[in-house]
């Protein structure tokens, strides 16, 4: 029996995004909450992330605690600390890359930073160099748990090391990829072996999310459908004949949530607090958002909501085909969400079209994702793909009922409503199967029926409410990951060192003659 444990563990999490400091999606939230919860498991873990401006703009205490050069640059690195707990943030300070204010991969016109295949790649060199801890730090880690593309190209870097330790690979979502042409990957100085299929050569491209995918030791999907669903082509990207080839290193964790800041109980954002005992008290959230967002104060008809990024991904296409029915229907929606423009432009026409019926914010609002959250009656995720999704959680939570798709995260975070699970008292929201807009209209119609059934409309809200999302159960699973990782990558470390002996051995024979 392996004798490894949790406490043994010194974790380097490599990110692109932490909340608050940056964020664009899901990955910030996951960042800021499993080192936290693998921290309370024992693990002495650090996030290492590049210094952006925005975020250096939000530590409250900084400090920089080493300097190095890298490929002849001037490198630092600011300490800093995840807001009220003992887990160390390294920001990667090199003004040229990292020092623009606003969204850390685009410009203000919305589009890709011409140079991020070199932002990242310096990124991750600069991770390798603290993974074999070479910047004087003293502290070596035996775990580097990279997320997303943008820091895939540190575990294929480290494979290149002696001993280096083990590595963690986590999809977020494979929808981003960080693509990049061969005249941009011949500028980034990476070993030419790269430039191979089996390696990071995408049909003519580099791959960044590759450098995770071929050469960690052990990657995973944030949700255990969405692991699945990834080998196929509907959803692989192109991807799936390799993910298949390494599903035997792939596994799929439910991303949890921070249960503090969402908590219903407690939300500092939000007019009421409650919680399942007080359920009926929600009521007053809804009339509050409803006077906050300018629509009708009815209390008859449910109140759906949708935040989100605006994108195909979200499924807001099925939205759109069944917004004119909807319309139709006793009930009102508010979106809450940027992203494409046209995605915007219509939603701003339909709310000024209907203005007792729909309402649109543009934007990203942190604090009225909570009353929108607390005041919604239903919550709409129609996810064409779903890696885990986090709206989904925070609305059970909130006896907010979902209705999503069954893909993904979303399939294995919600329980459909139907007779067995309403006998059961399970149910926790309603699914549907096909990306249509109709599937997504019946769904709806399903839940209006059954909103004005009030007995089990609250059986339904309590049964989300009593769910546990929390990370400690993920960061368990987290750690059986680690551990396999680390028998992984100690036996390519013995399998490396037979070769380097024999090669030694063999040099040794030729120097004295023996061949
Ligand atoms: P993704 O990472 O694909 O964007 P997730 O559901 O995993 O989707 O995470 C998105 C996170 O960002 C959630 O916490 C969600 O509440 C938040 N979010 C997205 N858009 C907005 C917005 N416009 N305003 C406030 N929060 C938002």
């Amino acid at each position: 029996m392996s004798a490894y444990h949790i406490a043994m563990s010194k974790i380097l999490f490599v990110t692109s995004e932490i909340y608050p400091l940056i964020k664009t999606g899901g990955l910030a939230d996951v960042s800021a909450s499993l080192p936290r919860a693998l921290q309370k498991l024992g693990a002495e873990v650090r996030i290492v992330m590049p210094a952006y401006h925005d975020a250096l703009l939000k530590t409250t205490s900084r400090t920089s605690i080493s300097r190095f050069n890298l490929e002849g640059n001037k490198v630092s690195i600011i300490e800093s600390r995840l807001a009220s707990s003992e887990v160390k943030i390294w920001l990667i300070d090199y003004p040229q890359y990292f020092e623009r204010p606003g969204n850390p991969y685009l410009s203000q016109e919305g589009i890709q930073w011409t140079d991020n295949a070199h932002r990242f790649s310096f990124f991750a060199k600069a991770v390798v160099e603290i993974a074999m801890g070479r910047v004087g730090l003293g502290w070596t880690p035996n775990i580097v748990h990279c997320n997303d593309w943008q820091s895939g190209l540190a575990p294929a870097l480290l494979s290149f090391e002696i001993r280096p330790p083990a590595t963690v690979f986590t999809i977020h979502n494979l929808a981003y990829q960080g693509l990049f042409g061969y005249s941009v990957f011949k500028q980034l100085n990476l070993p030419p072996q790269f430039w191979h299929y089996k390696a990071l050569e995408f049909h003519n491209q580099v791959s960044f999310i590759k450098g995770g995918l071929v050469y960690a030791d052990r990657c995973n999907t944030v949700s255990p459908t969405y692991a699945q669903e990834i080998q196929s082509s509907e959803f692989g990207f192109g991807l799936e004949s390799l993910l298949t080839y390494r599903k035997d290193r792939l596994n799929g964790i439910l991303n949890g949530i921070d249960t503090e800041t969402w908590n219903p109980k407690t939300d500092k954002y939000i007019p009421q607090n409650f919680n399942s005992t007080t359920l009926p008290t929600k009521v007053a959230n809804k009339s509050a958002l409803q006077q906050e967002l300018n629509l009708p104060r009815s209390t008859n008809d449910p109140l759906l909501a949708s935040i989100g990024r605006l994108v195909p991904q979200k499924g807001i296409d099925l939205l759109f085909e069944a917004l004119p029915q909807l319309v139709k229907m006793p009930l009102q929606i508010v979106f809450l969400g940027s992203g494409e423009k046209k995605y915007e432009r219509s939603l701003s026409n339909w709310a000024r079209k209907y203005p007792k019926r729909i309402c649109f914010r543009q934007g990203y609002d942190e604090t009225l994702s909570h009353r929108i959250e607390a005041g919604a009656d239903i919550f709409l995720m129609p996810s064409l793909f779903e890696p885990c999704g986090l709206n989904q959680m925070y609305s059970q939570r909130y006896g907010t009922v979902p209705i999503v798709r069954r893909v993904g995260g979303l399939a294995d975070t919600v329980i459909d409503t139907n007779k067995k699970t309403i006998a059961s008292g399970k149910a926790t929201g309603i699914i549907f199967e096909l990306p249509t807009g109709n599937a997504l209209l019946h769904a709806v119609s399903q839940a209006v029926k059954l909103y004005q059934n009030k007995k089990y409309w609250e059986q339904i809200q309590l049964a989300g409410m009593q769910r546990d999302f929390s990370w400690r159960k993920s960061a368990k699973q987290y750690s059986k990951i680690y551990e396999l990782a680390l028998e992984d990558a100690v036996r390519k470390i013995r399998f490396k060192s037979k070769f380097i002996n024999a090669q030694t051995a063999a040099h040794t024979k030729t120097k004295s003659g023996y061949r």
